[in-house]
């Protein structure tokens, strides 16, 4: 999350400026942004000092990277853009930031990723659903920075059908009936649930038994 949060924070920076300068900063500055954040945001993990440095490392090359192929080939119109958007069968209100919305339309989100990806995966595409609905596009651009020893950044385009966009309600509806009767249940198979990964494993084997893996 660490290095995820710090990535964007050297896209918003570039970009935020971008929609009047319509200029890209200069690389260092970007990559300065990425380390300060990645810095301040670091101490805020469970044992910091357990994170390798190759944490940074990777982050940085993949901002570079990004930086050098991709910047400038966009001219933002709003970045990190807060969506507040109610559908027809929710009681709530559902809040988002899109990563970028360019002049022309296109609505990107930015990922990171340690595997290249040869689609889109379900959770993104729901997110992306949301985004096309609230922005009244049918397709969004998802632009995966992947961690490799080279990096390099895959940009897939997916087009939000109507039946995605039906799907991503009826699932939102079924969320919020969830949340209306409290009806909770634990995600362990999920990929970030593990002792190292969530820092409310002892009370969820407390209230639902068995042992969250290490
Ligand atoms: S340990 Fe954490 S991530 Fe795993 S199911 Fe419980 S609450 Fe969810």
């Amino acid at each position: 999350m660490v290095a995820g949060t710090s990535y964007h924070k050297g896209l918003e920076v570039n970009y935020g400026q971008k929609i009047e300068s319509k200029k890209d900063l200069k690389e260092s500055e970007v990559l300065d942004a990425v380390s300060t954040e990645f810095d301040s945001k670091i101490v805020e993990v469970e044992e910091p000092k357990k994170v390798k440095s190759s944490v940074k490392d990777e982050t940085i090359s993949i901002s570079k990277h990004y930086h050098e192929t991709i910047a400038g080939t966009i001219q933002p119109k709003e970045v990190e853009k807060k969506i507040e958007v109610t559908f027809g069968n929710v009681d709530y209100n559902l809040i988002g930031y899109v990563d970028l919305i360019t002049d022309n339309g296109l609505v990107i989100e930015n990922k990171t990723t340690a595997r290249t990806p040869s689609s889109i995966s379900v959770d993104h595409l729901i997110q992306g659903s949301i985004y096309a609905m609230s922005e009244g596009v049918n397709q969004v651009r998802y632009d995966y920075a992947v961690k490799l020893k080279t990096p390099k950044v895959v940009t897939l385009t997916e087009q939000i059908t109507e039946e995605q966009k039906a799907f991503t309600l009826t699932l939102l509806g079924e969320v919020d009936r969830a949340i209306q009767n409290e009806v909770f249940y634990p995600n362990r198979s999920n990929f970030m649930c593990s002792r190292k990964g969530c820092g409310y494993y002892r009370e969820c084997e407390k209230k639902y038994g068995g042992r969250v893996r290490d």
